[in-house]
């Protein structure tokens, strides 16, 4: 007993004492903790010390304050931003016919181009005192959502300029002498941006490009300055081969030490009007046969004046940081507009043909299998409205989240592929043959495009979502880090002694909070709300704490080596991804006043989150390097198994009845779903189809029931059955003619398109 208590004693003065302590606890943790988390480069430092951390740390904590999140002011559009939406979009959206953008002229029309830049649909993030339009990002991120369910060439068009480009670029980081020479232009469309970072050997590693600009002295303008010499070779551009300015990335280098004692500044940025010489704007590429400008540039011993650089001389070598920042600002509003736009087509047109297609004598929507695409389908599509205006607000309220708008970027990009797929399986032949009636095949084709940019997806998962998150987002980490890198040893073990101590009652609290969790099932676990939500709080917030116990357990087992383990890694940024995706949903639901509506949709969506959440942890704890380790990790948090199911079938099938009729919950979640008017339009032409074939179900119960005494005969095509069904007196004629309208649109929003021989070799690919 006396031994116990005189160790306990001791413990308490090593760990109590803090100079015994530093000593002769904290000094060797220190060296070890140095060892296994080699000191970051300068491009990592930057890109995880830019942006803000948001909602994902709180995720991260283990211990989410959902208060926190319900207190998020909801992303809404001004009156102004509402009445741009309703004229000049709806404007526009009447100019494009996307199938002779991208299959004939493979460009947008003279008069759209022109309609965009007057109209300030370049304008959109510049400040009105410069002519812009200075809209919200969740009026961006609408717009060019509405528009892409439209024609994907003209929202990439319109997109570009207002997400990484010269515009976003010059407004955080230009001189005032900058922005009054490019912001006016750039608002009135006089001006076209393009912003070229990737080159041929530098794609997803952009912090390596070996394009370059050297200091030197040269001459502009008649006069001997000091400037840079440039040597770049740049492709994918977009916009390029249209653009009046380029933004430009290379590594600065000033081997003469005309700025100062650096000779190696590294990224800059600069803006250089594609008129000046030596700039050549070169081929353009045709990506994934979309019409948008996208193509090459390149220039060889380019002299530029040293102000043309962002920001001007001071921002020399400071290019990283803001292209990260900008970067992760767009990446949380473009993808995810285009990506739910996707989701509101789909959802609109799938549902609607799921009604109108008939095979085996019914709506090929009551097949159940098809029920089981088409209720993904849906869940998808309103998780990705909640992901879209919950991620676009964060960005209003003047943050710059890096984890959250890349974990958008990933999810709502592959979200909207697998939700396209769906629709494509649903569709079949019907979304097969391109040609003017084909709304979907637009989108398949850009789809591609959506998950390499702004950061290819395989990178976005593996890298940077968990790689960058747990240490951005983890409370102690990257303090951590920062301790071990200060130059002045003793100071750095004095920050790391303080940081380590709460990092030991940090991880002590998520090890018995995750036994407490598991073994009650999250039960005790608080919630917001009452209701058959406040489960979903409860258990959201015990696999927070999973997963900030993992991580913890993680980066100390593997130390530096979590960053190369990509396949590990990527299973707990996915279980962060599916929090914050689950989190997104069900404050979408709060902010939408509770629908009961939309029930089956919070369901299928957050169930799907636990499940994939399961999963993600699941198959780290089977890969996890220490067998030990992964048990005594499996025991605290899943002690009795992983209990998480996905959506029972009854929820999907909810999800289709609300799918298969019109009515209020339809609409609201396909608000942004373009409907040409009239039947040339396809959209058009399948909603009309759609009302009148529910239109006509009392009429057709007429028929069903004289088919049943055997007044008329069974399986007969529809125009003779109508006919037949007049002649008997068992409808009207005016319900005959009611019948015949909708069979002619039932019939015609089925058709596909076919081509006369000759027509395809002279326009189309
Ligand atoms: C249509 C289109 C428009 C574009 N517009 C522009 C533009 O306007 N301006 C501009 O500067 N760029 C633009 N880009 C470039 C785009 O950002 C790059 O294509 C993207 O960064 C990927 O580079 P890459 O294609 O060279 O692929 P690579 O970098 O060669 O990558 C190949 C694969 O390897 C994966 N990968 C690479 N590194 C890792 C890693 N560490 N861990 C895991 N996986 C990894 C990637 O995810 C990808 O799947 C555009 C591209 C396209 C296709």
């Amino acid at each position: 007993m006396s031994i116990v208590i005189l160790l306990l004693v001791a413990l308490i003065v090593v760990l109590g004492v803090a100079d015994i302590r530093r000593n002769l606890v904290t000094k060797p943790i220190f060296a070890v903790f140095k060892k296994i988390l080699p000191p970051l480069s300068d491009t990592e430092r930057e890109a995880m010390e830019a942006g803000d951390v948001w909602w994902d740390g709180e995720l991260f904590k283990g211990k989410p304050d959902w208060h926190k999140l319900h207190a998020i002011p909801k992303a809404e559009l001004s009156a102004e931003e509402q009445a741009f939406m309703d004229n000049e979009v709806e404007t526009l959206l009447k100019m494009l016919d996307d199938y002779k953008i991208v299959q004939e002229q493979r460009d947008l029309p003279a008069e759209v181009w022109s309609y965009i830049k007057g109209n300030g649909f370049f304008a959109m993030i510049i400040p009105k005192s410069y002519g812009g339009r200075e809209f919200s990002a969740i009026a961006n991120s609408t717009i060019v959502s509405r528009i892409a369910t439209r024609s994907l060439t003209a929202a990439v068009t319109i997109m570009v300029p207002n997400s990484l480009g010269p515009g976003e670029l010059l407004m955080h980081y230009g001189t005032q002498e900058q922005k009054d020479r490019w912001l006016p232009g750039l608002a009135a469309g006089k001006e076209v941006p393009c912003f070229a970072l990737t080159g041929p050997e530098a794609g997803s590693d952009a912090g390596g490009i070996p394009d370059t600009g050297v200091v030197c002295k040269g001459e502009f303008e008649g006069k001997e300055v000091v400037g840079i010499r440039l040597n770049w070779d740049k492709r994918y551009i977009t916009l390029a081969p249209v653009a009046t300015v380029l933004g430009l990335a290379f590594k600065l280098y000033d081997p003469d030490n005309l700025l100062g004692e650096k000779t190696e500044l590294g990224i800059t940025c600069a803006l250089i009007p594609t008129s000046h010489q030596g700039v050549e704007i070169g081929d353009r590429h045709f990506p994934m046969n979309m019409a948008f400008m996208n193509g090459t540039t390149y220039g060889k011993d380019v002299f530029i004046p040293l102000d043309w650089i962002i920001g001007g001389p001071d921002y020399a070598g400071r290019g990283w940081r803001m292209l990260v920042e900008c970067l992760s600002a767009g990446r949380g509003i473009s993808l995810p507009a285009l990506a739910t736009a996707t989701g509101h087509l789909a959802t609109r047109m799938t549902g609607a043909y799921s009604y109108v297609r008939q095979q085996f004598g019914m709506s090929i929507g009551k097949f159940e299998g098809v029920q089981e695409a088409l209720g993904r389908i849906g869940a998808y599509t309103y998780s990705l409205e909640a992901m879209r205006v919950m991620t676009a607000g964060a960005i209003d309220l003047n943050l710059s989240p890096s984890v959250v708008t890349a974990i958008a970027k990933f999810h709502m990009t592959e979200m909207s592929r697998t939700l396209l797929n769906d629709a494509f399986d649903i569709h079949s032949g019907r979304a097969i043959q391109v040609g003017p009636k084909n709304y979907l095949a637009h989108g398949y084709m850009g789809m591609p495009i959506s998950i390499t940019v702004e950061g290819a997806n395989i990178l976005t998962r593996n890298l940077m979502i968990f790689g960058q998150g747990a240490t951005r987002c983890h409370p102690y980490v990257l303090q951590e880090l920062e301790a071990a890198a200060n130059p002045n040893a003793e100071e750095g073990l004095k920050q790391f002694d303080s940081l380590l101590m709460k990092h030991i009652g940090f991880a002590m609290g998520n090890t018995f909070g995750a036994l407490f969790q598991g073994l009650t099932a999250g039960a005790f676990n608080s919630s917001p709300v009452a209701g058959e939500t406040a489960k979903y709080y409860k258990q959201l917030s015990r696999m927070s704490r999973a997963l900030a116990l993992c991580a913890d357990f993680s980066m100390l087992m593997l130390g530096g080596d979590l960053k190369r383990k990509e396949m590990l890694s990527a299973r707990l940024g996915d279980v962060l991804s599916h929090l914050y995706i689950a989190s997104a949903v069900l404050k979408f639901y709060e902010d939408n006043g509770r629908q009961v509506a939309d029930l089956p949709f919070v369901r299928y969506a957050v169930e799907r989150n636990l499940f994939e959440i399961g999963k993600a942890l699941d198959g780290f704890l089977q890969n996890f390097p220490s067998r030990v380790v992964a048990r005594v990790l499996k025991t605290l948090v899943f002690p009795f198994g992983i209990g998480y199911k996905m959506p029972a079938d009854e929820t999907a099938q909810d999800i289709c009845d609300a799918l298969l009729k019109p009515g209020v919950i339809r609409d609201r979640l396909t608000h942004l779903c373009f409907i040409g008017e009239g039947e040339n339009d396809p959209t058009g032409l399948m909603e009309s189809a759609f009302m009148a074939v529910h239109e006509a179900q009392p009429v057709m119960k007429k028929i069903y029931a004289a088919q049943k005494q055997g007044t008329i005969a069974r399986k007969l095509p529809m125009d003779i059955l109508i006919e037949k069904a007049l002649e008997a007196s068992v409808i009207s004629s005016d319900e005959a003619q009611q019948l015949r309208v909708m069979n002619k649109l039932r019939f015609e929003s089925i058709s596909v398109d076919s081509f006369k021989p000759g027509v395809l070799s002279d326009n189309a690919i």
